[in-house]
Order: structure tokens, then sequence, then C-alpha cells
């Protein structure tokens, strides 16, 4: 068994480190201040090559690994979350197309993505479904494309050749950046079982009937656009199905595995992150006559702080590995790590305002930021409830 990164993973995590402490952390509290997309940074982002690299070399990207890409995100996010989240998201989706798109879907989006040029977001949540993803209601149906039926003389029943989309969706990344969509509707709602009645579906933001309203206001990642969708019988052609037909669920389930292990690096950074400045803290700031590292009180948190940190990066890579290997448990693991970081991400970040005492109560210090930002992580790609109940299931060798 081997603990230590290879020379060019801990080069990787330098450069990324280097970036992010230049780039991203003078400029976190004004965008999380403004609510704003910090297009500046995500420019710069791009030139770095950190735009979606996991996608292969051949459309754009470098090809990153699990464990590469938990590295990238944990600097990225002990620095910001919120302008992590927008650098790391900017290929939401792309696994889809990776795996189960055309190549001319691939060679569309892909290098755009990777090049900065366009952003994608997944839209799979709605208003009425969240935790539980086959109660989705967006509907697609085939139609003719408009004038077609008229010319032909055919009618309504004929398998058209557009996709036409209603519904709307619910707390979407990136949804008013986003240049692609990969959504998920149901097509096929006579199936019998729960699980075969959706597909993804490529929509371009630019569409006909598509409406994106941004969502303010939020506790943490202010920086990350986030928005509600509405589709009004919005056209694209059929060529813009992601793989099968029905098999939209089934796919989307194979990359929970994956992005699950890259919010639980999510949940690393920003406890490192807040671990790290309640460090720097507790040597600087003096009560009683002498530092307050010298309590034995703030000692203990600082030790608990950081071991726990430890414990989650270990879970998480060890989840990565899980991931590149495709190993046999790692349903359970990505599950595991996503709920483990999370928590501690939620716990460190507490401490961390702990220490700083008042200063940790506003803005001045990232720890206030930090402390707000980290709750997401239990939240999206699955609560920590259901993240839970996935453990318990892989135990009990429940099944779907
Ligand atoms: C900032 C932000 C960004 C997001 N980005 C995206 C995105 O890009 N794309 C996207 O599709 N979605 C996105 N989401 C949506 C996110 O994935 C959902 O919010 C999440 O899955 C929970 O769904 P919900 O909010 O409907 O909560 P609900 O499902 O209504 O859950 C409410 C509570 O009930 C609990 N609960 C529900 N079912 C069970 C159960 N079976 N057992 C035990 N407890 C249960 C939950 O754990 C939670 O505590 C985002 C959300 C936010 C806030």
């Amino acid at each position: 068994m081997e603990f230590q990164l290879t020379d060019e993973q801990r080069q990787l995590r330098e450069e990324v480190r280097k970036f992010a402490d230049e780039e991203i952390r003078p400029v976190a509290t004004e965008y999380d201040v403004d609510e704003a997309y910090p297009h500046e940074v995500m420019d710069k982002a791009a030139e770095m090559g950190l735009l979606a690299p996991h996608v292969p070399v051949e459309y754009g990207g470098i090809g990153y690994s699990s464990l590469e890409n938990a590295i990238l995100t944990e600097e990225l996010f002990a620095a910001d979350p919120g302008i992590g989240l927008c650098i790391s998201s900017a290929g939401f989706g792309a696994e889809a197309l990776m795996e189960f798109g055309t190549e001319e879907q691939k060679e569309r989006v892909l290098p755009e993505v990777t090049a900065g040029d366009a952003v994608m977001g997944s839209a799979i949540s709605e208003p009425q479904a969240g935790s539980d993803v086959t109660s989705v209601a967006t509907r697609a149906e085939k139609r003719e494309a408009q004038g077609a039926s008229e010319r032909s003389g055919s009618a309504a029943e004929k398998d058209g050749d557009e996709w036409v989309i209603n519904g709307s969706k619910m707390w979407i990344t990136n949804g008013t950046v986003a240049d692609y969509f990969v959504v998920v509707c149901e097509t096929d709602a006579e199936v019998d079982d729960r699980y075969s009645g959706y597909s993804q579906i490529l929509v371009e933001g630019d569409r006909d009937g598509l409406t994106r309203d941004k969502i303010t206001g939020k506790l943490g990642i202010r920086a990350s656009d986030t928005a509600e969708l509405r589709f009004d019988d919005v056209r694209v052609p059929e060529e813009n199905l992601i793989g099968q037909r029905g098999m939209g669920f089934l796919q989307l389930m194979q990359f929970f595995d994956e992005t699950r292990t890259a919010v639980a690096a999510q949940g690393v950074g920003i406890a490192r992150g807040a671990a790290e400045r309640a460090l720097e803290y507790a040597e600087e700031r003096e009560q009683f006559g002498r530092s307050i590292s010298d309590f034995q009180a703030i000692k203990h948190k600082l030790a608990e702080m950081h071991t726990n940190t430890e414990a989650a990066r270990w879970l998480t890579y060890r989840s990565a590995w899980a991931v590149d290997n495709e190993a046999g448990d790692l349903t359970a693991l990505a599950s595991m790590a996503k709920e483990f970081a999370s928590r501690t991400a939620v716990e460190v970040a507490d401490e961390a305002v702990q220490v700083h005492g008042g200063a940790g109560f506003v803005n001045d210090h990232d720890v206030e930021r930090l402390y707000r930002d980290a709750k997401i992580t239990q939240i999206y790609e699955g609560t920590t409830e259901i993240q839970k109940n996935i453990v318990a299931r892989e135990l009990l060798d429940e099944g779907m």
C-alpha cells in the first residue's frame, strides 16, 4: 500500500494551491458579497487547464483521474468554496457526454468547455423532485419539427424528429451562465419499472422557450450561479438525446460515485481551509497575556480539526481510488466519504469560527464564509440522510 502522492500529483497540488492563493483568495469576499459569477477568474482558470480537466485529451481536457480531481478540488475549496464550485462545475454533466454521447456531441461541446468558451449545467432536481429522482416530471415528447407535418400531411402520431420539453428544474448550478444543459426528462411514462422512463437530453442555453431565473440570497457559495429553469415547448433535435432512450436514470446512477467523491473533496478542502486559518489565528491572538494557542481548550480544538480533516481526506482518496479502479465497494465508499467529509467540513468550520471569537462572526475573516459555505456539501449530490440510506442499503445488500 502506497500512502504517497506521485511527483506529478504533488506538482498538481502545488500549482493549483498557488493559483488559488493568488487568483481566488484575494477576491473571494467581493464575489461572495456581490453574489456575482467570477468571469475573470474563470478565464484564468481556463488558461491553467482547470476547467473540466477530467475530459480526455482528445476533447481538450487533461484526462485527470478521480484522485487527481480530488486533489485539485481540495485546493480550490480550501481557498474559497464559491469560486471553487464555479471552476469545478464548469463541466457539470460532461460525464454523460463522455460516457454515452455521440462523437458529434462530444466534439461540439467538450472542447468549448475545457477552453473556457462554454459552461455546462446538470439539470436533475425539480421543485417536487429532490432526493427522489424518480419523481422527475419534466416531460420530453417526440414531435415533428414545426412546419414538417403540414408539408408531409402526416399528423402527430408519427414519431417526430424533435424533442419538445416542458417542465421546470430547480437549484441548477450555472443555471443563468450555462451554454449547455444535460436535462433529465421523463420520456417513457408508460414503462412498468420505476427507473426506465427517463432520458438525458442535451439542451442549448439559448433555445426558445427556456427561461432562467437566478436564485439569490443563498446561505453560502454565493459566487456560484444557481437558477430555476422553465421549459415551455423547448424544441431540440432528436440527435440531442444522450445515449439510449429510457436509460437516463441508470446513466445518472453511474456517475454519482464519481460526483459524490468530488463533493467529499470539497468538504476536505473547506475543512482544511478552516483548520489552517484557525491555527494561524490562534498563534496570533493573545488574551490573558499569552497566545490563545497556549490554552489547552484551543490546543484540543486545533488537534481535532486537523485530525478529522486528515481522516476525511484519506476516506476521500480511498473513494477516488475505488472509482478509478472500479472497485466493487465504490458505491458505499463514495457515500461514506461524502457524508463524513461534509460533516467534517461543517464541524471544523464551526470550530474555526469559535477559535476566532467575535472576529469570526464578520467577513473580515474567511472563516465566516467557510462556515456558511460548508453546509451545502451536506445537501447537494444527495443529502446526508440519503448517503446514510445508501451505505446501509449496501451493507444490507438490499439492491436499489
Ligand atoms: C446551491 C444548490 C445547488 C444545487 N445544484 C444542483 C444542480 O446543479 N443540479 C441539480 O439537479 N440539483 C442541484 N441542487 C439540488 C440538490 O441536489 C437538492 O437540493 C438535494 O438533492 C435535496 O433535494 P431537496 O432540496 O428537494 O430536498 P428533499 O428531497 O425535499 O429533502 C428534504 C429533507 O428530507 C430528507 N429526506 C428526503 N428523502 C429522504 C429519505 N428517503 N430518507 C431520509 N430522509 C429523506 C432529506 O435528507 C432532507 O433532509 C442544488 C441545490 C442547492 C441548494
